[in-house]
């Protein structure tokens, strides 16, 4: 599933081959859109992109005449870029959900639910949009991470009792974080992902508000939440990956490597079931990933499993 880092790499592709140039054509199938674009026919057609940026997990494109088009993936949607020569040989594809056309380029974006177009701010006209936290990859770089917003958030009474795993996911805390990033910077900070958000230290708040910008912009810049040396570290030692000499299983400390040792001490990687959501009528569980070591968790974890056959050959 696209975290920030991800959605940013789309809206880098795509900045970089509609802004300037007029759109040609604007054809969507999401219901929303369907209907502002029949009630606005031609609205987009001629009229130059300005700018494609992403906000957390949201894309956004802006358009000359104040229109603008907005995007989310969910859970498996992507975007495809195309040379318009190429369009034809491209079969019609059903989960094609929206198509942006400049002379050069053909933007598809295929299986997303969420795509809007409208006229004026586009934070003004999409709920989810305006409730966003600050953003966990700014374009300034880490250091311009919003740090005060997010405690100012996160010290919101409403999250007290959330635990830090949980609120990690909320996008009105910190826009772009997903499972992935969360287990890697709460692994980073050696924070127990089931610690309830008013029992965070000051140490544990400076250190999230340190790692997460940070994290996030190493797996924007290079695919991966670990250092270079520790990418190496498990591309050398067969027993750290589940396959050894593959670049496969060498991104992450913690995700997605349940049963194999942790980077950091003597232990193994464990997931669990987390409760991420919950209210009278249904409770959200994501998988997280951890060192009951490094993290001092308290959750009873089960004995490890075996590791992978090839791991102790
Ligand atoms: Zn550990």
């Amino acid at each position: 599933m696209p975290e920030g880092p991800e959605v940013r790499r789309y809206a880098d592709q795509l900045d970089a081959v509609l802004t300037g140039l007029p759109i040609t054509q604007l054809t969507a199938r999401t219901k929303a859109a369907k209907a502002w674009l029949a009630a606005h026919p031609e609205a987009f057609v001629g009229r130059q992109v300005e700018r494609v940026f992403a906000h957390g997990k949201h894309l956004v494109g802006l358009v000359e005449g104040d229109l603008f088009f907005h995007a989310h993936l969910m859970m498996w949607g992507s975007w495809r870029i195309v040379a318009p020569t190429n369009l034809l040989a491209l079969e019609r594809d059903r989960r094609e959900r929206a198509r942006i056309e400049v002379p050069e380029a053909v933007a598809l974006l295929m299986s997303a639910p969420v795509f809007d177009v409208g006229e004026g701010d586009p934070y003004e006209a999409i709920p989810n949009l305006a409730g966003l936290g600050p953003d966990a990859l700014p374009y300034e770089g880490p250091e311009a991470f919003d740090a005060d917003a997010f405690l100012a958030r996160l010290g919101d009474m409403t999250n007290a009792d959330r635990t830090i795993g949980a609120a990690l996911l909320d996008q009105r805390l910190v826009a772009g974080l997903g499972n992935y990033l969360r287990a890697e910077i709460l692994f980073a900070c050696r924070l127990d992902p089931w610690r309830r958000v008013a029992d965070l230290t000051p140490e544990k708040l400076t250190c999230l508000c340190r790692t997460l910008p940070v994290l996030t912009r190493r797996a924007y810049d290079h695919r991966r939440t670990v250092p270079e040396g520790t990418q190496e570290r498990m591309l050398r030692e067969p027993a750290l990956v589940y396959r050894p000499g593959s670049e496969w299983g060498t991104r992450h400390f913690v995700f997605r490597r349940t049963n194999l040792p942790c980077l950091r001490c003597d232990d193994v990687v464990r997931q669990l079931h987390q409760v991420t959501y919950k209210d009278e009528e249904r409770t959200q569980k994501r998988i997280i990933y951890f060192c009951p070591t490094c993290q001092q968790t308290t959750v009873p974890v089960k004995p490890p499993k075996p590791r992978p056959a090839h791991a102790s050959s």
